[in-house]
């Protein structure tokens, strides 16, 4: 088992060191920058052995370098973009496996906000870092990947069974929800997770993680496919990558 410290940093990004409960082997997922996962290192009496990166923007690699100066930890990125994660060593590939102590996660590509965009999951433990694919009540921004690519990462995360928590990037929900409740103002769901989001976010605390359960009900970037949701919010039903296409311009340009 692993414990999970969330660490906010920058304006809004997250990142997470992950320890393993038996063996202390811990690991950091895309630090943004060194010095506060440093400090959370430090207060808890243990190393790093490992970085993990989702992706290779900025907010999630920043850290890399120093982290690898100060601990000698090893980086783990993506096979397909082992050219642009800084301090690489470990590169892995779709469906591969590997172990922090006991833990064991698997990579799933998820190519859309980024073309190498890789997440890990913990699947004996219902967890998952996603970094910038999927967010609560949202999803990133198509910045290198095609519509195509974006609908078919989004398809294999939901494939995933409902319990799974969803460690995102970012604390963007309080302005995904604008646009969710823009999108449909009278799901009762949605208002009531909206009215906690505020709450959650009024005493600044974190409303990540969220759970793929209520992220199928509520986030529109997972109901492109959903009849009842699309009649809702008036969209023609063309096709999946048509109609999720459609509802990321909208929030493009919200
Ligand atoms: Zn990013
Ligand atoms: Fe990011």
């Amino acid at each position: 088992m692993i414990e999970i410290i969330q660490i906010p940093l920058l304006s809004d990004n997250y990142s997470y060191v992950i320890i393993d409960k038996n063996t202390k082997i811990t690991g950091c997922i895309d630090p943004s920058v060194a010095k506060d996962i440093v400090e959370v290192l430090k207060n808890k009496g243990i190393d790093l052995d490992f970085v993990l990166n989702t992706h290779h923007h900025q907010d999630h690699v920043g850290g890399n370098q120093e982290l690898k100066e100060i601990y000698n930890c090893k980086i783990i990125g993506s096979y397909s973009d082992q050219n642009r994660i800084p301090g690489i060593d470990i590169k892995l590939k779709e469906d591969e496996e590997f172990n922090i102590g006991e833990s064991i996660f698997k990579i799933i590509d998820t190519p859309g906000h980024t073309i190498g965009h890789i997440c890990f999951y913990f699947e004996d433990q219902n967890l998952l870092f996603c970094g910038d694919t999927i967010f609560s009540l949202g999803c990133g921004r198509l910045f290198e990947g095609s519509y195509e690519q974006m609908t078919e990462s989004i398809l294999k995360i939901r494939s995933l069974p409902d319990c799974t928590k969803i460690y995102c990037g970012h604390e963007y929900t309080e302005s995904n929800a604008k646009f969710a409740e823009f999108l449909d103002s009278r799901d009762d769901l949605l208002k009531n997770k909206i009215s906690n989001i505020k709450k959650d976010r009024l005493k600044s605390k974190p409303t990540v993680p969220t759970t793929l359960k209520e992220e199928k009900m509520l986030n529109p970037f997972m109901k492109f496919d959903n009849q009842e949701y699309l009649d809702s919010i008036k969209l023609k039903n063309i096709s999946n990558v048509e109609n999720f296409k459609t509802i990321r311009m909208m929030k493009d340009n919200f």
